[in-house]
């Protein structure tokens, strides 16, 4: 089968043929339908967040069973499946609490392996290493059967394959973590894939005010397609005078950083206003400090919160934002870009230049899960 194999960082992925093992116990081979290129891909690419290589990226998936390992009940072969890229082990304290974003259990999925250390991905004699134990940019991978979140078969793969990401991350990270109340103001900053997310998800909770911003016009566009109120961009006005100009007070009930970069998080928390909370999403590089006012922060019981994956707990979430999608409520087309396997290069080059919302690999497949797939959408 086709992936696209990262050997070296800064590098292009090379698409070549990769030998795939059977699914062991607990684990489901999938055969993709789609799978959409993400920020933290791009981070990977780019050594930000270091992980063993060669390594098959892509974690942002959707597709049909293939075949399932022993002991595997929630799907069968034939199953049209979102993969989450949360392992989870299920009795941590933190699984207990009803935290399985941050299961204490699964260092395993950040170092490239499955959960007995091994890998299912061969070239020769060379391993190659998995991504979040979901490596989407394969034509066949293996996952951990509670990763594969079945869904209606009706539904086009290619859309749902947002799911597993862009959706779940801003649309939970505005549902779970900000728990977002009608009429509250809401600033997002970043609208990538997982701030537009941010936007809808607090369109859909009736939020009163959604400001978005970004320094591209044509995100800013979508982010209005997709329920903004407001838009501003840097480039043009000083974004906390804008912000406080546009929902009238000292700021925004939630302000939600969907970048990862130290200045969009110290301005994320400047837009917090009184009571208000800031959401940081974004994947910051790891040596990142942010300056932020403290006297503000405690006179003001400002709150600023880390979400991890919108907080969600697959198989609830996942399903939910289903319906939302099968209610109209929930938009994807607006966001996608499709390219093929071939184009995932470019797909990085048009990510990092800002042109697109999400590029969705759509592979060849004749199991029809791809069909009803939007052209060209994004930007
Ligand atoms: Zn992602
Ligand atoms: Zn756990």
């Amino acid at each position: 089968m086709r992936a696209a194999v990262l050997y070296e960082h800064n590098s292009p992925l090379v698409i070549e043929d990769v030998e795939v093992d059977p699914p062991k116990g607990g684990e489901v081979l999938v055969r993709m339908a789609a799978s959409g290129v993400c920020h933290s891909d791009l981070h990977m690419l780019r050594g930000v967040h270091p992980s063993p290589l060669p390594a098959i990226l892509g974690h942002e998936g959707a597709g049909v069973v293939e075949e399932v390992g022993p002991g595997v009940a929630n799907v069968a072969p034939g199953d049209h499946v979102v993969l989450s890229w949360l392992p989870y082990c299920g009795h941590c304290r933190m699984c207990a609490r009803g935290r399985p974003n941050i299961c204490e259990n699964v260092a395993w999925s950040e170092v490239g392996t499955m959960g007995d250390g091994t890998v299912r991905f061969h070239k020769g004699e060379e391993r190659i290493h998995h991504y979040i134990a979901t490596s989407s940019f394969a034509e066949l991978s293996v996952v951990p059967a509670q990763s594969a979140i079945p869904v209606d078969p009706s539904f086009p793969l290619t859309e749902l394959s947002l799911l597993g990401c862009a959706v779940a991350t801003g649309v939970g990270a505005v549902f779970n973590t900000a728990r977002v109340r009608p009429g509250d103001t809401v600033a997002v900053v970043g609208c990538g894939g997982v701030g537009l997310n941010c936007v809808q998800g607090a369109a859909i909770a009736s939020a009163g005010a959604i400001v978005a911003v970004d320094t591209e016009p044509g995100k800013l566009e979508l982010a209005r397609t997709l329920g903004a109120t407001h838009a501003v961009n840097p480039s043009d006005s000083p974004v906390v005078e804008a912000v406080r100009d546009l929902v009238g007070g000292d700021g925004v009930d939630h302000s939600f950083e969907a970048i990862g970069n130290p200045a969009t998080i110290e301005l994320a928390i400047g837009l917090v206003g009184r009571g208000g909370q800031a959401i940081l999403i974004g994947m910051a590089p790891p040596e990142a400090r942010v300056p932020f006012d403290a006297l503000n922060v405690t006179f003001q019981e400002i709150d600023i919160r880390g979400c991890w994956y919108g907080s969600v707990r697959p198989p609830v979430d996942f399903p939910l934002l289903v319906d939302l999608y099968r209610g109209g409520k929930l938009r994807l087309d607006p966001m996608i870009r499709t390219c093929g396997l071939d184009e995932v290069n470019d797909a990085f080059r048009a990510l990092e230049a800002g042109e697109v919302a999400r590029s969705v690999i759509v592979y060849d497949s004749d199991n029809g899960a791809a069909q009803g797939s939007p052209k060209a959408g994004g930007l």
